[in-house]
């Protein structure tokens, strides 16, 4: 058998956020919940004599994501026509960048699973428009939608850098963390605004020559794409093991089945006869431009995870999680700013109120908890007037009613007993009322210190300082056991 190196790579489109379609008027809307055929109008039906017009908020929106790539700016932008009849395509030809995209020779930076990080090339950053949306019918015929049709879209190509299902899989989720970072693509594939397609090929190690590859659809998840990947990958290997050639084709992915097959053989790049678009000048993106959204740009997810390590003094694994999506590290951010010891804020965050937010299946944006509110709670920790356990339940109380956490405490009197005299005093009564244990433990039974604890607590209401309990019940124990050997 033969070693084979896989060769992936990957393009992936994504609608952008903008409010108005590409080159008309007409409202951007959910593809899925929208009316069907309900935010149209005669420019994106394709209607004769129609005249399309750059919508420029797509364009800002493209250059963030080519400057967030590390690609080169491209400063003269030509659309061109794309010719091909579909009828999810009412004009017949599809608005595109051919030859001279927004964006070229980027890069990303990839984490695989080993904690190895690996560079991604980035060949070119396109804009286009997207298509309609056919629907076909069990019993024979199609629907079609044309909502979506002129939606800005932008197209990602990346290097043959990739060489196994998880990288890809890696590579997909960067560039959809990048894009929801960015604010111009939500990200969720199972509503069609993100769609990935890796060709792959195989060549033996050593060689140069790249091999017939196969081109993915129909991939709704990047857990699809990682195995979709790996799938082709064996299915090659085992062609070329025999003695067969790799056929160029299209393959669909199947979901429950877990394999691809055959959709269209694809013997020559296809021949859209590209030209210039004549209806539309080109684009100039001036200088002054590319400066104003580079400096707009947010902190990115790799600089926010550096940027934690350094000044906040995390471990990698809770930086990655936390900057794992940008609402979740602002509301961090936001919260170690009014509270001194980041690391406490980080293990709270992670641990309890992901916890709540999972229980109430909230998001952070969604929870009522707000970033000063936590602060002011584990200030209350910190003084000592409340010991970690009371301040879960404040904190649970604070997530269900919005309350702020001194309101709570005062309300139902939680605040913590720190009165040194009132907690000798409580701890006296309770080993006054249990001799035999006291006995018990003075003659050796040392487990029954916990029991003690345990009723100092209850008896306090969780109330007391579990630091001063431990300290003068260590105390109030020697003394006893000095007058019992008195
Ligand atoms: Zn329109």
């Amino acid at each position: 058998m033969t070693n084979y190196e896989p060769i992936i790579g990957i393009e992936l489109h994504a609608e952008l956020m903008t409010n108005s379609k590409m080159f008309c008027g007409c409202k951007v809307v959910d593809s899925v919940e929208a009316e069907p055929n309900t935010a149209v109008c005669p420019v994106c039906l394709g209607m004769p004599g129609m005249l399309p017009v750059i919508n420029k908020q797509a364009v800002a929106f493209a250059l963030r994501v080519a400057l967030a790539l590390n690609c080169t700016i491209q400063p003269h932008n030509i659309f061109a026509r794309k010719n091909y009849f579909y009828p999810d395509l009412p004009k017949a030809y599809q608005i595109s960048q051919y030859e001279l995209p927004i964006g070229t020779d980027g890069w990303v930076d990839i984490q695989l699973e080993s904690g190895e990080h690996k560079r991604i090339g980035i060949r070119r950053v396109h804009m286009e428009e997207d298509t309609g949306k056919l629907t076909h019918l069990d019993g024979g015929g199609s629907l079609v939608d044309y909502n979506r049709s002129g939606v800005p879209l932008l197209e990602i190509v990346s290097e043959p850098d990739i060489h196994s299902g998880e990288e890809a899989r890696a590579y997909g989720l960067k560039i959809r963390q990048i894009l929801r970072y960015l604010g111009v693509n939500s990200g969720d594939m199972e509503k069609g605004v993100l769609r990935v397609e890796p060709n792959i090929s195989l060549r033996p190690v050593g060689t140069t020559a790249f091999g017939k590859r196969t081109e993915l659809k129909n991939l709704n998840s990047f857990k699809a794409l990682a195995d979709g990947a790996a799938y082709e990958i064996a299915r090659q290997a085992e062609i070329l093991d025999a003695g067969g050639a790799v056929v160029q084709e299209t393959r669909g992915w199947h979901d429950t089945k877990r394999i691809t097959f055959s959709q269209r053989s694809k013997e020559e790049a296809e021949d859209y006869r590209y030209f210039p678009e004549p209806d539309l000048p080109p684009l100039h993106i001036s200088d002054e431009w590319i400066v104003q959204v580079q400096a707009g740009l947010p902190e990115l997810p790799d600089a926010k995870i550096a940027h934690y390590l350094a000044d906040y003094g995390l471990s990698e694994y809770d930086a990655r999680v936390l900057a794992e999506e940008r609402e979740v590290a602002a509301w961090f951010e936001e919260a170690a700013a009014h509270f001194p010891d980041a690391k406490t804020i980080t293990n709270w965050v992670l641990n309890n109120l992901f916890q709540l937010m999972n229980e109430h299946k909230q998001t952070i944006g969604e929870m009522q908890v707000t970033p000063t509110g936590l602060a002011e709670l584990l200030q209350l920790v910190a003084d000592n007037t409340l010991n970690n356990n009371t301040a879960k339940e404040v904190l649970a109380d604070m997530f269900t009613t919005g309350e702020s956490a001194k309101a709570i405490v005062a309300a139902k009197g939680l605040a913590q007993i720190s009165d040194e005299d009132a907690i000798a005093a409580l701890i006296a009564t309770i080993l006054d009322q249990n001799p035999n244990q006291v006995t018990a433990y003075l003659n050796g039974k040392e487990q029954l210190r916990g029991w003690f604890v345990g009723q100092i607590m209850r008896t306090s209401q969780g109330k007391a300082n579990p630091a001063l309990v431990n300290t003068l019940l260590t105390t109030q124990l020697a003394q006893r056991r000095l007058s019992d050997e008195a």
